[in-house]
């Protein structure tokens, strides 16, 4: 994700301002639990006054919102920072502000790097950001400025009401939990944002309404493992009992759970997802490999007995789900074998939706120090090899959607050829998963209609659809 103009404020202007506000623009990369995280400063900022609708060459000042995850990510960020500082020399903008993984973590090589920039900020200190962006513009060429208030992020934001949403489409991004109880070997993510810290029910079920009341049509439950939400409060708390608060809530619109830990999938999780109205027949379980001896050395041991056979167990219990999973690929000490064990796995478990990573060594991490033993041209290697192997299953699961009628939610009208764009139950938003084109919708369709539509081809990832009817409420 690049730039970002939020279009509607979804929140009222609280403070009247005399002169013209001062105009913020936004960059927001890596994932939908870092643009959570920019909509909470988007919100403080439109509450204090700020413009928050304009991009980001009319901007006064350009928050850049970072991630910092792999290699790549960093890249991209330190990038993107540079970028905004390059307005400061020939455009309106008179300070940066960085934010999100890469300020909480690389602070000081941030401000080395990019001299530039005028403000970090820490992910315990979102809420501070009108603040903070008005003391960096108050002082353009003094010591920058840096609000980085913990090392290991602590902070758990509670909702605000009314939230805003910035995702463009009849979707939101629903944050149950900061952090991560995990230990993976290879991820930065614990040592990034903290230990795992789960809002209540009662919280996130108030977001909920109030984002079902803005007229959005699917809540995507996020969190950097939703299954393990609520074992950190030791009251009872769970993702089952979550669903089935927000399962009750009136209306027509999705719930989907995106990013489960394989080991934390409970019986009653399966029970409340086979038996609810809202939630889709939809679960993102990141495997990361299949062989016992690279689990291991991942430090998921306590996932071993779940991974093998993981697919047609959860298709069993429930019917017409899709499954997503994520491989890693290149892991430090992967020999070719342990490697076959993992293709002929995906080819046996036969995911609807797979994506596949080579190793990246994080610092901080298990796997740091044994960064030598990992190849990169292999590991890109396999994972283009584990690639091709899943674009094959894929051609075959769509092929077997052809003919068939589904409901899709429908997002956003025609450009050229006439045909919607839309998702099905079984396509996360943000291209993760794919679309579905739909022919044929009538004109009094509106974004955040559903319909019915009969599947009448595909391509590598995307469906293609007949419009049939309108879809009525399911609640
Ligand atoms: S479960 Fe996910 S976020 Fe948590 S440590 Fe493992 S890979 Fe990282």
């Amino acid at each position: 994700m690049g730039a970002l103009v939020p279009k509607k404020p979804r929140s009222p202007s609280s403070a009247a301002t005399a002169r013209a506000p001062i105009a913020i623009g936004f960059v927001s990369l890596g994932c939908s639990k870092n643009l959570v995280d920019l909509q909470v400063m988007a919100a403080e900022l439109h509450q204090g006054g700020f413009d928050i609708g304009v991009e980001v060459d009319e901007a006064d000042a350009v928050i850049v919102n970072t991630c910092a995850f792999i290699e790549d990510a960093r890249e991209e960020a330190v990038s993107a920072i540079l970028g905004a500082c390059e307005l400061k020399k020939n455009g309106r903008c008179k300070a940066v502000v960085v934010s999100g993984c890469l300020s909480q973590r690389y602070r000081e090589r941030i401000l080395k790097a990019c001299p530039d920039v005028d403000a970090v900020i820490g992910v315990d200190d979102l809420r501070r950001i009108p603040e903070i962006v008005s003391k960096a513009l108050d002082h353009p060429r003094g010591e920058p400025v840096v609000a980085v208030s913990s090392d290991l992020p602590t902070h758990l934001f509670a909702s605000k009401i009314p939230a805003m949403v910035l995702t463009g489409g009849p979707y939101a991004y629903l944050k149950i939990a900061e952090g991560c109880q995990h230990v993976c070997a290879f991820c930065a993510i614990p040592g990034i944002r903290g230990k795992l810290r789960s809002r209540t029910i009662d919280d996130v079920v108030a977001e909920a309404k109030a984002i079902l009341a803005e007229g959005i049509r699917e809540l995507d439950i996020i969190a950097q493992d939703v299954t393990s939400y609520g074992s950190d409060l030791k009251d009872g708390t769970s993702l089952a009992k979550l669903l089935r608060r927000l399962d009750a809530l009136k209306g027509d619109f999705w719930i989907r759970l995106l990013y489960g830990y394989p080991a934390m999938v409970t019986d009653e999780l399966l029970d409340v997802i086979a038996s609810s109205r809202h939630v889709c027949r939809y679960l993102d379980i990141p495997v990361q490999h299949s062989h016992p001896d690279i689990l291991r050395a991942m430090h998921r041991a306590d996932t071993l007995k779940h991974v093998p056979g993981m697919a047609s167990r959860l298709r069993a219990r429930i019917p017409g789900l899709t499954l997503r999973t994520t491989c890693l690929v290149g892991f430090p000490g992967e020999t070719q074998a342990h490697f076959d064990h993992l293709l002929e796995y995906a080819g046996r478990e036969k995911f609807d939706h797979l994506g596949a990573f080579a190793f990246s060594p994080e610092e901080g991490t298990g796997a740091f120090a044994r960064r030598e033993e990992a190849d990169d041209i292999v590991a890109e290697n396999r994972r283009r090899k584990l690639m091709r192997r899943q674009a094959r299953i894929v051609k075959s699961l769509l092929d077997a959607k052809v003919g068939t009628v589904t409901r899709v939610l429908l997002e956003a009208p025609p450009e050229e050829d006439g045909r919607w764009e839309g998702r099905t139950e079984g396509q996360a938003p943000d291209d993760i998963d794919g679309v579905t084109y739909v022919a044929g919708v009538p004109a009094s369709a509106r974004p955040g209609d559903f319909a019915d539509v009969e599947i009448t081809g595909h391509g590598d990832y995307d469906l293609f659809a007949e419009w049939r009817s309108m879809s009525g409420a399911s609640s």
